[in-house]
């Protein structure tokens, strides 16, 4: 066995996306850091399949990239998206603008995000121990154990950092100390990834700067584009219990007959539709909400403390939003002359926490609502009616509504908990507008409603700020 005393460092466990970017954005604030990862070295190995899905990147992730420094450089892998095209069983779509200016989310791969940030941490001289499995981390004594191929290895640390996702192992001690709550929900729902190659020669079969998505009601396909021209598809569908499930789907002919009658233009591109749905892995869905996530000066982040269901594109960019969030409570702290050596981090930590906990919830709410929303209001006349409306008067009135989407995708500042409060009072008016024959006449185009209307969601703001 072999021991490394370094108290002055933070071990940081796991090289994910949010280890990454929390490492880079230390070191960038002369922070000592060190990451210890389970996997052997992507660039040597390959990197591992399974969840090899590619990601929507919005604009908290990039404020929190920018804050690491790193910018750029996710850019250049980068594809924007600036609205959803929803397909219908017969083949025709309609296009619905995620923002009311044209803005973008954006489409990067895991495994290349993974890649780059990893190589950064490298560049900017940040050791990253690969093929170190976390067993066992003691909070008390600040100390950490991993298994390697060369035997095991004890690291006695300043600072220990679960950013190891949301099995976290760093979690389990949590679990150990008084008072630590925690829940885990999984969905009736998995999902299975299925890639969609790019054309010979024509390059992207569907429109590259859109999000798309097969919703039909108890089930749904999405699909984002990659640089090389194919889509990654995800198909969320109930596990089991239901007809169609993937229990009910298990052989690629039962699943080939379901694609042909729900996502026959898919279906169509796709030469090796049986071999990837023999060999894809379906995997599961899950919530986990705990707290505190600060023990010492040890604490979790990102998945570990707050995994979320994909729904609204946000798990990586609340994780990002977390590394953002301290490193801002670091420098305010350093601008004020505190201390903010490792050993004197908890109240610090603490601040990070009380900031955190009420957005991770708000978010998790959020996406679970979402699936609805997907896979199948977006399909159904009333829903679309009702995006229309509210869209008119946000794109009318922005200081006084702005859709759900809009404030989590693209208000980066403000946070997940005010988001879901200010959506929860829109809703109840917009129930009332979408009722109203005066606003069928706003519509079509009668000026003369326009204060009436106006005046509800006005007076559903006053309501909200008293
Ligand atoms: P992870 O990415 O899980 O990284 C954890 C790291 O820790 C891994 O490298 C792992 O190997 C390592 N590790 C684990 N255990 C140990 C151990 N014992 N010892 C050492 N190392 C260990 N989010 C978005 O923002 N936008 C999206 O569009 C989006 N789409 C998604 C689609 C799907 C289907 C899913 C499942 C998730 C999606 N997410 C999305 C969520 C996003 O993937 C996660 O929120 C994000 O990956 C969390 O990053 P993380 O670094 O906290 O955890």
């Amino acid at each position: 066995m072999t021991t490394t005393n370094n108290t002055n460092t933070v071990a940081i466990i796991g090289a994910g996306l949010v280890g990454s970017v929390l490492a880079l954005g230390l070191k960038k604030r002369g922070v000592d850091v060190a990451i210890y990862e389970r996997r052997a070295d992507p660039r040597g190995a390959g990197m591992s399949g399974g969840r090899s899905i590619n990601l929507a990147l919005s604009d908290r992730g990039m404020l929190a990239l920018a804050a690491a420094g790193v910018t750029a450089d996710v850019e250049a892998v980068a594809i924007p998206m600036s609205g959803r095209r929803m397909h219908a069983k017969d083949g025709a779509s309609s296009y619905m603008a995620y923002g009311l200016n044209g803005e973008a989310i954006r489409s990067v791969s895991r495994g290349g995000l993974n890649l780059t940030l990893m190589t950064l941490c490298e560049r900017a001289g940040i050791p990253i121990h690969f093929e170190h499995r976390c067993e066992h981390v003691d909070l008390k004594a600040t100390r950490v154990s991993f298994n390697t191929p060369a035997g095991d290895v004890v690291v006695d640390a300043g600072s220990i950092v679960g950013a190891d996702g949301a099995f976290s192992a760093v979690r389990a001690a949590f679990l150990k100390t008084d008072r630590f709550d925690y829940s885990q929900t999984y969905l009736p729902h998995g999902y299975k990834e299925i890639t969609i190659p790019a054309a010979v020669g024509a390059g992207f079969r569907f429109d590259e700067n859109a999000l798309h998505i097969w919703p039909r009601s108890s089930f749904m396909l999405i699909a984002l584009p990659n640089l090389d021209g194919s889509f990654t598809g995800t198909l969320f569908l109930a596990h089991e219990g239901e007809d169609p499930s993937f229990n009910s789907l298990s052989t690629p002919a039962a699943a080939r007959a379901f694609f042909a009658e729900q996502f026959g233009d898919v279906l169509t591109e796709m030469d090796d539709f049986d071999e990837q749905w023999a060999t894809n892995p379906v995997s599961s869905l899950s919530t986990v909400r705990c707290g505190p996530w600060v023990r010492g000066n040890s604490f979790l982040i990102g998945d570990a403390s707050h995994a979320i269901v994909p729904f609204f594109g946000q798990g990586m960019n609340a994780g990002f939003e977390d590394c953002r969030i301290l490193f801002e409570l670091l420098d305010e702290s350093k601008a004020r002359g505190e201390d903010v050596a490792v050993s004197s981090w908890r109240p610090l930590l603490e601040v990070f926490y009380m900031a955190r906990k009420q957005n991770a919830d708000a978010i998790a709410t959020l996406a679970l609502e979402n699936f609805v929303e997907m896979r199948d209001k977006v399909g159904q006349p009333e829903f679309l009616y009702r995006k229309q409306v509210e869209a008119a008067f946000a794109r009318a009135n922005p200081d006084v509504v702005t859709p759900a989407y809009t404030m989590v995708t693209f208000r980066p500042l403000l946070g997940y908990a005010e988001a879901l409060l200010r959506a929860r009072a829109q809703d109840a008016v917009l129930d009332t507008l979408c009722e109203s024959a005066a606003v069928r006449r706003h519509l079509a185009g009668d000026a003369i409603v326009v204060n009436e209307v106006k005046a509800l969601f006005e007076s559903a703001a006053i309501r909200l700020q008293g």
